[in-house]
């Protein structure tokens, strides 16, 4: 048999490149990384420990704090989940307060860095499909397959607000479009890993296509294995 596939999704907030992910995933038999959980299980951390007195976040303090993070995914009931120190944080790294200061947090080299070999270790032995921002460009420049997703950002933020809804958060489609305009923002023009589709990277659109037929469509570049 030949070797599992190393696959990278990247793209915009709220195109679906985690949920798409982990059906791929279990559809081809690989491991599925959302590293977007990392960057917001640091974020948690630093909302817990490491705030100024008007509750923004001491960037100096979470960067001198860092080594005190171990972050881990567990599997649970067939689905991994993220722990912090031994406390799983699976629901309370999807907060809103979360959302609104992950991209602040990931803006930071030393951050970046320190999540690097965990994501490099994971992708070793092949056989994974890893969902973020910069996998394609700087992880895992070396993947079989390199897929960037976007979507309008209407129907992104329709999407995640539904996505929220379901989840009893209350909040309002227009709060959910500031924070996917923002977020994009900061990503995209940070200088360490900005987010960009890399070079070989194929474009998926999902504007008008729905969860199936995304899926349908990044299968059809994936050879046997
Ligand atoms: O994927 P998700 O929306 O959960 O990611 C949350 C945030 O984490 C992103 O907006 C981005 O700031 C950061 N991130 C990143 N690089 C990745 C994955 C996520 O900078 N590979």
């Amino acid at each position: 048999m030949t070797k599992k596939p190393v696959i990278a999704i990247d793209g915009f907030s709220s195109t679906g490149k985690s949920s798409i992910s982990k059906i791929i995933a279990k559809n081809l038999g690989l491991i599925h990384m959302d590293t977007g959980a990392l960057y917001r299980g640091i974020t948690y951390f630093a909302l817990q420990n490491s705030i100024n007195d008007d509750k923004s976040i001491n960037i100096e303090k979470l960067l001198t704090d860092l080594p005190k993070i171990n972050l881990e995914f567990q599997n649970v009931d067939g689905e991994l989940q993220l722990f912090l120190n031994g406390k799983n944080i699976n629901k309370e790294i999807r907060f809103p307060q979360v959302s609104d200061n992950v991209s602040q947090v990931a803006k930071e080299a030393d951050v970046r860095n320190f999540l690097l070999k965990t994501q490099r270790d994971i992708a070793e032995k092949g056989g994974v499909i890893m969902d973020g921002r910069d996998i394609g460009t700087v992880v895992l420049p070396d993947a079989d397959y390199k897929f960037f997703m976007t979507a309008s950002q209407d129907e992104r933020a329709k999407r995640r607000f539904l996505e929220l809804e379901l989840a009893g958060e209350k909040t309002d489609i227009e709060t959910v479009k500031q924070n996917l305009i923002t977020r994009d923002k900061i990503d995209s023009e940070r200088e360490v890993s900005p987010l960009r589709q890399a070079d070989d990277a194929i474009l998926i659109d999902n504007t008008n296509i729905n969860k199936e037929e995304t899926i349908a469509l990044i299968l059809s570049y994936i050879k046997k294995f």
